[in-house]
């Protein structure tokens, strides 16, 4: 029987949590695998509940902080005056697990930020010291975006690019000969049977989104399609994935409540018939557009918990910059409806962007303004350069160059307004707490 092994590598970052946080597509890669008889091992760097190492604390939805060491910073980000990290479980837990394993034929490194890329340094080598032999192939995000830099990591013998039928010709080199269909649609559930203590569970409803934002780059991981499963099929995988009372299920869908008649409220509706417990929750932000009364009103029955919404920006300017995602007076029919339906101010959270190139500070500061006066708590994510988006053809070269320059904290660094945004960020906690 082939084996094959899995692998999410740990995350150097400056700042890291788990705000649900699973390596979704290995999980259903693992499915895939075992469907087509390969005995399949699987290690997560990134499981906080991981058997035998410091327990760090959840909060009541299974969130929480990683396992953290300090490192020194590589030589391309020292003069970030912050503090660089390891996260995750430490290497020596690790080679245990791998030297109780039988050695695989093939092992499979996950990728995600593009600027993690020491993570899968680390592993891969630690890998090859172990099992010489046997091939190790890369696959995920930053393969996919990086794909010439991946491909200098010398313990990496392939980069995989974009879907998983890409798996498919390297696997034949290997003389393992297994078709992966990359249809959405026929997806299995994603396997978690490798964790021992699960909090919440995470799946996808569709994979792909119809937009294209200019500072993302989903259409090119997802081949420029957008598919979604039957409703009834994802209740179903709720059932079954939760069968051990898991109350926490996390959707990681790019564009979840777009064309919601066809998957989500059927799905909600259907939910509601058995009157079970659960609580929903979205860390990728919603589209603002596509809220209506009926589905804020099925969500807050279904109990979504802080729900996330992603405006990015207040100011008409800066989203027509940005490809007109959302405007103002669609999120505020959004917050309407979000109100009408049960959910209290400070009960919702806003997504947006800081440090957005050519992104004027007083917009920033409207922007929180704005959000926090119609009652949404804010969510600031820092903005980073993502490569094939629109945005990154007007990026200086410089950061084109090593993946690390890519990391958000890196890239807010650069900004002349840098302690004004830092600023931003105390004043929007501030305002967070009033809510
Ligand atoms: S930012 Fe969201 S809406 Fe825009 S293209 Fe990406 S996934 Fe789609």
């Amino acid at each position: 029987m082939t084996k094959i092994l899995l692998v999410n590598p740990p995350v150097y970052d400056f700042s890291a949590y788990d705000l649900w946080a699973k390596p979704l597509g290995l999980l259903y890669l693992s499915s895939i695998l075992k469907q087509q008889n390969i005995d399949v091992q699987f290690f997560d760097y990134m499981d906080r509940n991981y058997p035998n190492i410091p327990k760090q604390p959840s909060n009541e939805y299974g969130c929480g902080h990683y396992i953290q060491q300090e490192i020194e910073k590589p030589l391309v980000i020292h003069n970030i005056k912050r503090k660089y990290h390891r996260f995750g479980i430490p290497s020596y837990t690790a080679e245990q697990f791998f030297k109780t394993i039988e050695q695989p034929d093939i092992i499979i490194i996950g990728s995600i930020m593009t600027y993690w890329y020491l993570g899968i340094i680390e592993v891969s080598e630690l890998l090859k010291r172990i099992f010489p032999e046997t091939p190790i192939i890369l696959s995920g995000i930053y393969a996919t975006l990086c794909n010439e830099h991946a491909k200098t990591i010398k313990s990496i013998d392939n980069v995989v690019t974009g879907t998983f039928d890409s798996f498919t010709p390297v696997f034949k080199k290997y003389n393992i000969n297994i078709e992966i269909d990359s249809n959405f649609e026929k997806f299995p559930l994603p396997d978690y049977s490798f964790y021992k203590n699960q909090e919440y569970i995470a799946l996808k409803t569709s994979i792909g989104c119809p937009f294209k934002c200019n500072y993302c780059a989903q259409y090119i991981l997802n081949n420029n399609t957008y598919t979604i499963k039957n409703p009834l099929v994802i209740k179903d995988e709720i059932y079954k994935l939760t069968y051990n009372n898991v109350e926490n299920v996390v959707f990681y869908d790019d564009a979840l409540i777009f064309n919601s008649d066809k998957l989500m409220k059927i799905l909600l509706k259907e939910l509601q018939k058995d009157n079970k417990n659960f609580y929903f929750h979205t860390p990728n932000g919603l589209h603002a557009r596509f809220l209506d009364q009926e589905l804020a009103e099925l969500m807050f029955n279904a109990k979504f918990i802080q729900p996330r919404f992603s405006l990015e920006t207040s100011n008409s300017q800066e989203q027509k910059n940005s490809n007109n995602k959302v405007s103002n007076s669609e999120y505020e029919r959004t917050i309407k409806y979000l109100n009408n339906a049960g959910y209290n101010k400070g009960e919702y959270i806003t997504y947006l962007l800081i440090g957005m190139p050519g992104q004027n500070i007083e917009n920033i500061k409207e922007s929180i303004k704005y959000v926090h006066n119609l009652g949404s708590k804010i969510s600031l994510s820092e903005y980073s350069p993502i490569p094939y988006t629109k945005d990154w053809q007007t990026l200086p070269e410089e950061l084109k160059q090593d993946p690390l320059t890519q990391n958000n904290t890196y890239f807010m660094t650069l900004n002349k307004d840098y302690d004004k945004l830092i600023k931003l960020k105390e004043y929007a906690k501030n305002l967070n707490k009033q809510l």
